[in-house]
């Protein structure tokens, strides 16, 4: 009966495939041609399958030979297997001469090959496959929306999501967090809100999936209140229900209370950060790993040293291992809290170090602007036999971007695609532009630009925009302005380049055009605002703020700092910033930028010899990056600012980055 044989063989197969011994039930299926039962087509399903797991690569090809020379019947669901295979071990030329060749095409097939378009970045393919697909179901338009997201093309995803709900398609949860998430990537709050109105209308705000997008939108937006609501409400329901218990549950609630930690983190509220750390270490008997991740990465981004060692002590305490990810994060939020020495001692006791670790490491020591020595650690993973991957290029090439490396930064670019053969992504293509800028080489940005056609690209315009303003290129900047504009809804981040550009060739008509178009556009310009932590608490303070309890010794201890400073050649460079004030008051209101108000406070508050830290969530201006320069002067202080870039030492008259940032 061979029939029955190749049936209990097969049987024998998926189940192997099912506990995970994809290698086993290769082994099988060998022994099972050997005996020679011949296999059906389910037989060869479970097989592409375990090939495709395994990557192997050769193994595949050849059954797949095999098929073609025996002449067996396959049917659509067999070819998508293959084609999923060709497509999971990465040999995308085989898949599309295969799905080229492949008779009846269903909708699963068509959705295979959009997605391996998408994955090697060819999304003007993918988007051409994605028109040509006769029938569109909403997996369709998720995989391709959610595509040209991942690859930074927010603009077609957005016109893309309208077209999907023009064409009346009924929208998955995943149609709605992928909506919600590109709404939180652009922190477009009513887009966001909009898409929120479309899910109540739905009925699918109540799964887990779509929450945790809510709350990621609602506290990367700053709605921390919203996010809260949300928060308890679901966590209300969730308990209520009494089913709470089983994994994806916790999994999203674990995902949805880091969520509300990093959002507080973001939006400087570290009491509530810390309560909800809190509910989550008495709650849970282990914080997981991800979560812990998470958090110690929202101390980091929001330059919280005290939290962040607080939180050190309570993984050390609670004696959970450090494995290679947290020891990741631990360098990273070390590093931009301005200790790159306790960085590189987490470097130094983690025993494994991977990809990921070296990567940390090359790239703390980018944003203290100490390019040489990254590039002696880049060069020290490659003798350890580490493979670098493209976040270590990223890494590396922020490094001599900030320290100016322009032939460096050239080589290792080049080493990156040739040597390596990594696709460059925006964020390479974005330091390769910062690196001209610096040198001045504005003209060779546009080459670059069109050369690697890479003009879809915002973050690049962004980064051509400053370094005209670096330059005070106004025609220049101009022109990458309109460029800039037709990709992206203006964000205050654009216009204030824009107008600071204007403002520092004195074009001051242009700065209140500029002014106007942001009005006309809603466009709401960020406060800036800068933070220090003294004795376990956070001062934040906004430019221009009065609301400070100490506040008019603060601003009189400015005005003397700022009178001594003038006697050793300080000036106010009034020319250089954007207010949103009549032109008489600039040089006053530069005065209590709020940079300038957290050191005052830091002075008159610290009596030791140590630096002062403070965190800017703009970057700094040139009239503060100054004042500070001859604060470090005048009373032999060291100052260490952390703005939106980079890391800035103030010492003896002198800033680490060379007065370029
Ligand atoms: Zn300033
Ligand atoms: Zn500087």
């Amino acid at each position: 009966m061979p029939d029955r044989d190749v049936r209990s063989w097969t049987m024998l197969i998926s189940g192997l495939i099912q506990v995970g011994s994809c290698r086993m039930a290769l082994d099988i299926f060998v022994e099972m041609h050997k005996e020679g039962a011949v296999p059906n087509k389910f037989t060869f399903s479970s097989v592409f399958k375990c090939c495709s797991r395994l990557n192997e690569f050769r193994m595949g090809k050849s059954v797949h030979g095999w098929i073609v020379c025996n002449a067996v019947f396959v049917d659509t669901a067999l070819e998508n297997s293959v084609l999923d295979f060709y497509v999971k071990c990465g040999s995308f030329s085989s898949a599309k001469r295969f799905f080229e060749l492949m008779g009846d095409k269903d909708i699963v097939s068509w959705n295979i090959v959009i997605n391996a378009y998408i994955q090697t970045c060819d999304m003007e393919t993918a988007l051409g496959l994605f028109r040509r697909l006769p029938v569109k179901d909403v997996s369709s338009w998720n995989t391709i929306i959610d595509g040209h997201l991942r690859n930074d093309y927010h603009g077609i995803a957005m016109e893309l999501l309208y077209e999907m709900v023009k064409g009346g398609f009924a929208l998955s949860k995943e149609t709605f967090s992928i909506a919600l998430g590109l709404a939180a990537s652009l922190t477009a709050l009513d887009f966001g809100k909009q898409i929120h109105g479309h899910l109540l209308r739905s009925g699918l705000h109540f799964d887990g999936f779509v929450r945790n997008s809510l709350i990621d939108l609602y506290s990367k937006c700053g709605k921390m209140e919203k996010a809260l609501f949300f928060y308890k409400t679901f966590r209300k329901y969730d308990t209520s229900d009494g089913c709470s218990d089983n994994n994806n549950e916790s999994l999203d609630d674990s995902f949805s209370q880091s969520s509300m930690v990093t959002g507080y983190i973001q939006n400087g509220k570290l009491q509530e950060a810390l309560k909800i750390f809190s509910t989550m270490v008495t709650e849970r008997f282990e914080v997981d790993k991800f979560t812990l991740t998470s958090i110690v990465t929202g101390c980091a981004n929001a330059g919280l040293l005290e939290l962040g060692q607080l939180i050190h002590a309570q993984i050390v305490k609670a004696g959970q291992p450090f494995d290679v990810f947290l020891s990741s994060s631990m360098i990273d939020m070390y590093a931009k809290c301005g200790k790159l020495d306790d960085a590189w001692s987490i470097f130094r006791e983690t025993i494994v170090r991977n990809t990921v670790l070296w990567t940390s490491m090359i790239s703390s020591y980018g944003l203290h602007g100490r390019g040489r020595e990254a590039i002696q650690i880049f060069n020290w993973m490659l003798t350890e036999g580490i493979r670098p991957n493209e976040i270590s290029f990223v890494g590396l090439l922020t490094a001599c971007s900030h320290a100016g490396l322009l032939n460096e930064g050239m080589y290792y670019f080049m080493v990156m695609k040739e040597e390596y053969g990594i696709k460059p992504q925006v964020e390479h293509f974005t330091c390769m532009v910062d690196l001209f800028g610096r040198a001045g080489r504005l003209d060779e940005i546009k080459d670059f630009i069109s050369k690697n056609k890479i003009s879809h690209l915002a973050a690049v315009w962004k980064s051509f925009l400053s370094s005209c303003r670096i330059h005070k290129n106004i025609e220049m900047a101009r022109w990458v302005s309109t460029k800039l504009f037709e990709l992206e809804p203006p964000t205050a981040g654009s216009y204030i380049l824009l107008s600071n550009t204007c403002a520092s060739g004195d074009k001051w008509d242009d700065v209140a055009q500029v002014r106007g178009l942001m009005k006309e556009m809603g466009v709401k310009k960020h406060p800036g605002q800068s933070w220090i932590q003294l004795k376990n608490q956070v001062h934040s303070f906004v430019m221009g703020d009065r609301s400070h309890p100490e506040e008019a010794a603060i601003y009189s201890y400015l005005d003397e700092l700022i009178r001594r400073l003038k006697e050793i050649g300080y000036s106010t460079e009034a020319g250089i910033v954007m207010q949103d004030v009549e032109e008489e008051q600039k040089e006053l209101l530069i005065g209590f930028h709020s940079e300038k108000l957290a050191i005052a406070y830091a002075l008159m508050n610290t009596s030791t010899k140590s630096p002062i830290r403070i965190m800017k969530n703009l970057r700094v201006c040139t009239d503060c990056h100054s004042f500070m320069k001859y604060t470090s002067l005048l009373l032999n202080r060291e100052l260490v600012v952390r703005d939106l870039r980079r890391f800035h030492h103030f010492k003896h008259g002198d800033c680490s980055c060379g007065d370029y940032w």
